[in-house]
């Protein structure tokens, strides 16, 4: 099973699979953020439609894309810019995780 990627509202890796059981002994399966409550629900998590849809960040992947194009053209010549260069490059790592 592919690996959840933290909420996208509140960052919390505090995110798993739920199940909910019906009383005629159905179940359905939803991820669910244990922090603030997100959840997808309209899906069943078994067809992998639930995890994908958890996992895409269209906004974050556009930005992300953005950033690795312009963190190489930005001059380090002061303190201030290379901890900018640093903290840019920590976004980026976690991000791909
Ligand atoms: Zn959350």
């Amino acid at each position: 099973m592919s690996k959840l990627k933290p909420c996208p509202f509140c960052g919390s890796d505090d995110v798993g699979i739920h199940e909910w059981e019906f009383l005629d002994d159905d179940t359905f399966e939803h991820i669910h953020c244990n922090n603030c409550k997100a959840q997808i629900d309209d899906f069943n998590v078994k067809d992998k439609k639930a995890i994908k849809s958890w996992n895409n960040r269209p906004l974050e992947s556009e930005l992300l894309n953005a950033l690795k194009l312009a963190l190489p053209h930005i001059r380090c010549e002061n303190n201030e810019q290379s901890s900018i260069i640093t903290i840019c490059g920590e976004a980026i790592e976690k991000a791909e995780q």
